[in-house]
């Protein structure tokens, strides 16, 4: 079992009631770490520190919008004060539009980099602070399989540009902090069982499923699992990597 006693790790977007981040947030502390829910939801982060805690696991929530840096600098500043170390970052908040390129505004193009850029650039700088005084860290980031074959089922060009975005990012990054003893790497799900799957028409559905060697979306679980393992002390050697969570569904 991998250990996070005695480790804070925060995770961005663990308040979406049926996403990933509640799943990844959860797998931490059953771990043993503290893990800090930092969400725009407020509602959400109570119901996953309500949920951890009652698993007799460690949570605090804070409210954060990654798109402003006074919101990250803040979160940042009361983890510091409460516990004095960040252990591991999350970039796990992240949103999404389907629309066309010919029907897009620059409007949607700007808010959905804000988010899934821009938003995660601030938190990594934020945090990294911590981490380079400590000479210890662990980022990981949520990109997507549609960073490297577009997207088009549930997201735009603007999505799949922005986790696109997050790969290039990761990688020049995980070059300049390696020598703090800070690894950064990304995972690319494919089609996970999440809200947005479930609301497909079934033949849709099965016309997706069909394109899948392993045949069946993946599971929160699944990918929680390969991001606590990232984040983990054992993943020492691994940085400025990409490990691909897609059932075959794309393979590079
Ligand atoms: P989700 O919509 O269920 O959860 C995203 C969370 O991010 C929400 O709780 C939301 O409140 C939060 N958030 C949005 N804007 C925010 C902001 N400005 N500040 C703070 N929090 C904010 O999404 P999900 O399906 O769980 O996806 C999680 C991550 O995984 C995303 O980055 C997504 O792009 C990526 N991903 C998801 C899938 C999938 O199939 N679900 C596939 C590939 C990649």
């Amino acid at each position: 079992m991998l250990d996070f006693t005695d480790q804070v790790i925060v995770v961005t977007g663990a308040g979406s009631p049926k996403g990933i981040g509640r799943v990844i947030a959860k797998t931490f502390a059953k771990q043993g770490g503290t893990v800090i829910i930092a969400d725009i939801n407020q509602s959400g982060v109570d119901e996953t520190v309500q949920i951890i805690q009652d698993e007799g696991g460690k949570a605090e929530g804070i409210l954060l919008d990654v798109t402003s840096k006074e919101s990250v600098e803040n979160m940042v500043a009361r983890v510091m004060q409460r516990y004095g170390r960040i252990d591991v970052l999350i970039n796990n908040a992240g949103i999404s539009q389907k629309v066309t390129v010919a029907e897009m505004t620059l409007d949607d193009m700007k808010r959905i980099f804000n988010v899934n850029m821009f938003g995660l650039f601030l938190c990594t700088q934020a945090c990294m602070k911590p981490m380079i005084s400590a000479g210890y860290g662990r980022i990981v980031n949520l990109s997507s399989v549609s960073a490297k074959r577009g997207g088009g089922i549930f997201g735009g060009a603007h999505y799949s540009a922005s986790k696109a975005g997050v790969l290039a990012f990761s990688k020049n990054l995980s070059r300049e902090i390696c020598k703090y003893g800070i690894t950064i790497n990304c995972v690319c799900p494919g089609l996970i069982n999440t809200e947005i799957w479930k609301s497909l028409p079934q033949e849709q559905a099965q016309k997706i499923i069909d394109g899948i060697p392993v045949g069946r979306p993946g599971e929160t679980q699944e990918v929680a699992d390969t991001i606590v393992f990232l984040a983990s002390k054992e993943a020492s050697y691994i940085t400025g990597e990409e490990i691909d969570i897609n059932g075959g569904q794309h393979m590079d």
